[in-house]
């Protein structure tokens, strides 16, 4: 079966992690700050903290920008389960907005329809790939004081009119999954041009401990062994194993980049014919990132297009079930059909197929002849 996303992982990436195995820094060592420097490079911002997993970074940019009781949180319903999740574990309000479907990123009309005097942050997702309209964003920010966070889980290295994904909000956090751009199997990473956020983000990765008080420091008063516990923190630390392979995996995420997008090319060259085939957006003013790719059907059950291309080898899947319909949130808040429309719509006829790096060209010739043999009649 031919699955939808999946690593790249060669044989440099292997002594990466072999070399760093047999030194004495398993964890919290020298490779983790070589492998942020280059992060925070790609992402065009001062620095980066990697921590254990995107929804970790999530979190822990909630924190840092200091979401807790009474902050109101404007989140797309059209995501991932964690880009919603972080602002209950913070105690926050959750405020789930609709997409645009010319993007699949929150629609900015509604996102101002949400905004009230106790909103505090948009956590905006660059869905598929495909920055969202950070313009725009920008200038409610500013008129209403609000912090941006970029969950950018799908968007590492896409650029948004020529700027790079992590220059785009307070706050920008990314995946290093392995269905992700890049991976350390598990792994995230936040980045941020804000020394002060930064400093936070640290903090909040390790227990909430520091290792030293500024002002008892020039006082000259603290023995070496001393650290401090001022917030509540998590464990959230990546492995320097882990970011030995992020290391070696950010080398060739250009490559990677370029083979999405070719790839992405010829399915929109192929497909684009077809009425029956909505294709994923992409626009000139967004260099997109090629996570996944999503096609809608028109008339065509997608249920029933999708198990015929299982049938037929090619593993697809849904990204996602709107957030406004998980059984959780419909129990806790009340949510219920209907809220949505436009991410409604996307999410009954939206089937993501396979696109990932190390597909061959004759296995993307196959993944359109299979469609192609459904779709066409
Ligand atoms: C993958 C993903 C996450 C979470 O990342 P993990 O590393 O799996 O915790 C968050 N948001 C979006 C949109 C994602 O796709």
């Amino acid at each position: 079966m031919i699955s939808y996303g999946r690593q790249w992982i060669d044989g440099k990436d292997i002594q990466a992690v072999e070399k760093v195995m047999r030194t004495d820094w398993l964890t919290q060592g020298p490779t983790i700050e070589k492998f942020e420097q280059s992060l925070a490079q790609v992402a065009g911002t001062k620095s980066a903290v990697a921590v254990s997993n995107g929804t970790a970074a999530l979190h822990a940019a909630c924190f840092a920008i200091g979401i807790g009781e009474n902050d109101e949180v404007i989140v797309p319903t059209l995501t991932f389960a964690a880009s919603a999740n972080c602002v209950l574990y913070c105690g926050g309000t959750l405020k789930l907005c609709d997409i645009n479907l010319k993007t699949l990123t929150i629609d900015i009309s509604e996102v101002k329809k949400q905004i009230t005097s106790k909103t505090k942050a948009i956590i905006a997702v660059d869905f598929a790939g495909h920055p969202t309209q950070w313009q725009e964003l920008h200038s409610l920010a500013r008129q209403h004081q609000l912090k941006l966070i970029d969950d950018a889980a799908h968007a590492l290295g896409a650029k948004y009119k020529g700027k790079p994904v992590g220059t785009l909000a307070d706050l920008t956090t990314f995946s290093f999954h392995p269905v992700k751009a890049i991976t350390t199997a598990e792994g995230g990473a936040i980045v941020t041009n804000n020394q002060k956020l930064y400093e936070r983000l640290k903090l909040f990765r390790n227990h909430g401990i520091r290792k030293e008080n500024r002002k008892q420091k020039t006082e000259n008063r603290n023995p070496a062994w001393y650290q401090e516990m001022v917030d509540l923190g998590y464990n959230y630390r990546l492995t320097d194993i882990q970011a030995a392979l992020g290391l070696s995996q950010l080398t060739k995420l250009n490559r990677f980049l370029k083979r999405r997008q070719v790839i992405a090319s010829r399915y929109i060259k192929a497909f684009s014919g077809i009425p029956e085939i909505i294709l994923p957006p992409h626009h000139q003013w967004a260099n997109h990132a090629w996570h996944i790719f999503p096609l809608q059907f028109r008339t065509l059950d997608r249920n029933d297009v999708y198990e015929k291309l299982r049938e037929k080898g090619v593993g697809c899947q849904v990204h996602y079930t709107p957030i406004h319909l998980q059984p959780y949130y419909q129990n806790r808040f009340g949510y219920r059909q209907g809220d949505f429309p436009n991410a409604e719509k996307y999410y009954s006829r939206c089937l993501t197929i396979p696109l990932f790096p190390a597909m061959t060209n004759e296995v993307v010739k196959q993944v359109i002849k299979t469609i192609k043999a459904i779709v066409v009649v």
